[in-house]
């Protein structure tokens, strides 16, 4: 994980460091003895359940037993051996997850599911499968308020007012956030789409939202020369992205008022995915 730029705001680099990338480590305290550990597992399952609009179900494998009948019957999708497969991997991640780390950290599941939220920070984040901020940053449950979209972009605001401008306000106003990141990567798909637009000449909507960055790819470009390595290009461009999306951060008046008052601390990322 690479750190570049922080509070000041300015266009250099002002602290590079590698982080190494610790994957979550799962308590395996067991919870404690008076705790109502069943009320785990009932609330998770009450949400598939009132998805389903379907009588209270116990057991999560009772709960994915029933879905998975009213899949085939509903869509008839399910039929594909592909998508039951992927939905099988997908339960029984969902089922380790309740074995392995939601029983050994109810404690903390329960307290998150009992008080208000009071994430510290902010991530905004690529929605590139391989960027887990949670696990990246070994947060808990209700530490971090994200959100994750094609090129980790922040629309400046009044441009694109949406659901990206909308996080911001209500994490800085309603919920007091501390400070903000913005949480690039290496090999992002929406900064090589950047680097040769005629790949999205068939998705309107990525390209239209990859304006965005066309500020950034004009800086890289000035920066560098023409006879650049594609990944020397990347690089740059991934870190003039991060830097343009906090400045856009900085034009919403939640942002600005927050930062002026002394409330408010801001930094930019660049997460390396093969490094450790
Ligand atoms: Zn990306």
């Amino acid at each position: 994980m690479m750190l570049f730029a922080s509070d000041g705001m300015t266009n250099q680099q002002l602290d590079f460091f590698v982080l190494t990338i610790l994957r979550s480590k799962i308590d395996s305290q067991a919870p404690r003895p008076n705790r109502p550990v069943h009320s785990v597992s009932k609330g998770f399952t009450g949400v598939g359940v009132n998805a389903l609009g379907s009588e209270t179900l116990k057991s999560p494998v009772a709960f994915f037993a029933k879905e998975g009948q009213l899949g085939r019957e509903r869509s008839g999708s399910l039929s594909n051996m592909a998508d039951q497969s992927v939905l099988e991997k997908l339960k029984d991640g969902v089922r380790r997850f309740q074995t392995d780390v939601h029983s050994v950290n109810a404690d903390d599941y329960y307290r998150a599911a009992t008080t208000p939220q009071q994430p510290h920070t902010l991530i905004v984040a690529c929605a590139d499968s391989r960027v887990d901020v949670e696990t990246i940053t070994s947060s808990g449950p209700g530490e971090v308020f994200v959100t994750r979209n094609i090129g980790n972009m922040v629309p400046a605001y009044g441009e694109m007012l949406g659901g990206v401008s909308a996080v911001i306000e209500y994490a800085v106003s309603a919920l007091g956030v501390r400070h903000v990141v913005i949480c690039g990567h290496s090999d992002c798909g929406a900064m090589k789409a950047l680097l040769d637009p005629a790949s999205t000449a068939s998705m309107p909507t990525v390209r239209s939202w990859l304006r965005n960055g066309q500020a950034a790819l004009t800086v890289a470009c000035s920066m560098g020369d023409d006879d650049d390595r594609h990944s020397e290009r990347m690089h740059r461009l991934t870190e003039e992205n991060v830097l343009m999306q906090l400045a856009h951060l900085k034009t919403h008046p939640s942002v600005a008022g927050a930062i002026a008052r002394g409330e408010l601390t801001v930094s930019g990322w660049v997460y390396e995915i093969g490094d450790v």
